[in-house]
């Protein structure tokens, strides 16, 4: 008979550790819960790193530093060409383990891999994304030049928004660039993660040079005082960003932190209403209102504006599908968490209680068979101001608030006054005013009739204002130099035929 404790473990839910140094290492028996957030179970636990683990990936990034450092960029290339394939290859898993621990819907998800793949094959051209800046001649028989060099050991910390994408923006570029990686992903779903590493494994990356290394807040302060870590890319929320970033810079690394967002879409009236509504209605409620780039507020210029929009609107949204993520045909999967949930039903009321009119009410929704899944429907605030809680905060869930106002005008001085400043967009048919807006809105991405500006690859991604802190973008050309130190040697091979003299000026040409 088996003993109880072999029953207990045999229905324990997986236990997920952490991967360094090319195996999957256990971890201290000190765990947090991943849920299934469609059916609201745990479906798996997971170890949070202390310092053990920390150490053990700062010697295996020590010690396979130098050569991979070394290791020609054309070759590095060759291990991202067949990352690429590999990713390919397992997408379906990558995204069911997405979706089964996020909740977004599968093709959802597969979107989201699709956009972070694109990220290694920007990172395969790394031969040439490396190629420094020559200047011959620079003084006589003077030859100068700049090159990149990496930085060492780099850390990611990422949200729990887009497991796959996220990470896929930080360590393909960094690793790209000859430096190793540490990933610190969310602790809300570490399942895409870890595969994401292992699959980079396997397609030679040699060992250490990509540790994954699980856990909270505990593991992200020793990351932050650790001199051994050059480097920080941090994504995530607003209040947390900040501090990284303080904490992070104090300790004398170069930092990049990307926070929240309150993405405005502002509607001129000669906006086409139905393309902008389906455009709106994407953005605003795929993936739950979970993306940093999910537009949470509509700026309707002209009261018919305003009515034609929220009419089309209000009929649009009775037609979501809301259910779990792994059938492909809803629209809207739960949210990640039970406290995402509560937080965002409390803004819902907030909103009722501060005067704005509820047009539609996500919080009636029920999934029949997912009775403790963390679902709710999309929701739909009228008459907003910018007083109100649920204009100024990130809610970061399907609310999406309607401010009606008078001009373009009125309209920008919203979106410019607001605190965060990721993305904004403009729909018109106008090209001066377009032009207009995105020369003076102050967000980090804009879009002209585009719902969801977010950059390609070969482009950079990121905001201004309190949506990020530090100076350069992630991805695209921003991540070379971010990743990558610049060296500029100046070099002279004296002729035999002139004698060096000797000179107290400063030199010049
Ligand atoms: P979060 O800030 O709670 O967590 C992000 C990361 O920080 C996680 O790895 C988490 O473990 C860690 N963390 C949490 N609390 C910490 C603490 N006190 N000290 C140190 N580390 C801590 O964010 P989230 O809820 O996982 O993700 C959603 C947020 O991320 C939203 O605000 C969203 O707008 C933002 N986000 C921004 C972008 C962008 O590009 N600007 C992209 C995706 C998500």
């Amino acid at each position: 008979m088996k003993s109880i404790e072999a029953v207990v473990n045999d229905i324990r839910p997986e236990i997920l550790g952490h991967f360094i140094n090319g195996t999957e290492v256990a971890g201290p028996e000190r765990y947090s819960e991943v849920f299934n957030p469609a059916t609201g179970a745990v479906s798996k636990h997971l170890s949070l790193a202390g310092p053990d683990e920390l150490e053990q990936a700062i010697d295996a990034a020590k010690a396979s530093g130098p050569v991979w450092r070394q290791t020609p960029p054309q070759k590095r290339a060759q291990v991202l060409f067949r990352y690429r394939e590999l990713l390919v290859r397992h997408a379906a898993e990558i995204c069911q383990l997405i979706t089964a621990e996020h909740g977004k819907v599968i093709t959802d998800a597969h979107g989201e891999l699709s956009r972070g793949i694109e990220i290694v094959d920007y990172a395969c051209g790394i031969s040439e994304l490396l190629k420094g800046e020559h200047s011959k001649n620079a003084g006589s028989a003077i030859d100068s030049w700049s090159e990149f060099q990496p930085l060492g050991l780099v850390a990611g910390i990422t949200p729990f928004n887009f497991p796959a994408m996220v990470p896929l923006w930080m360590f393909p570029l960094a690793i790209a660039c000859g430096n190793t990686f540490l990933l610190k992903p969310s602790e809300r779903d570490p399942g895409a993660p870890l595969l994401l590493a292992r699959l980079f494994q396997e397609a030679g990356l040699p060992d250490g040079v990509l540790s994954v290394i699980n856990g909270d807040r505990e593991i992200v302060d020793l990351m932050l005082q650790d001199k051994r870590i050059a480097a920080v890319s941090f994504v995530g929320s607003t209040l947390i960003a900040e501090s990284v970033y303080r904490r992070a810079s104090a300790s004398g690394k170069r930092v990049q932190a990307l926070g929240g967002a309150k993405n405005h879409a502002v509607i001129m009236p000669d906006a086409d209403v139905g393309s902008t509504v389906s455009a709106l209605i994407g953005a605003a409620y795929g993936s739950s209102g979970e993306r940093c780039m999910a537009i949470s507020v509509v700026v309707c210029v002209g009261e018919d504006t305003a009515e034609r929009t929220v009419a089309s609107l209000r009929e649009r949204l009775a037609e979501l599908k809301i259910g779990p993520g792994n059938d492909a045909e809803n629209d809207m999967g739960p949210l990640i968490s039970d406290q995402a949930l509560a937080r965002v039903k409390s803004y819902i009321g907030e909103g009722v209680a501060a005067g704005a009119t509820l047009v539609v009410d996500g919080r009636q929704v029920s999934v029949p068979g997912f009775d403790r899944g963390f679902f709710l429907g999309p929701s739909l605030f009228d008459h907003v101001t910018s007083e109100m809680s649920i204009y100024r905060d990130e809610i970061f869930g399907p609310v999406l608030c309607v401010v009606r106002v008078e001009t373009l005008e009125m309209a920008m001085t919203l979106v410019n006054q607001h605190e965060y400043g990721n993305g904004s967009c403009i729909f018109t048919r106008d090209g001066e005013t377009a032009r207009l807006f995105t020369d003076n809105v102050l967000a980090g991405m804009v879009g002209v009739n585009i719902a969801l500006p977010v950059p390609v690859a070969n482009q950079s991604f990121g905001g201004c204002k309190r949506s990020l802190f530090g100076d350069l973008y992630v991805y695209g050309p921003d991540a070379i130099r971010f990743y990558t130190r610049r060296k500029t040697i100046t070099q002279r091979w004296p002729s035999s035929s002139t004698a060096e003299q000797t000179s107290f000026s400063f030199p010049s040409g």
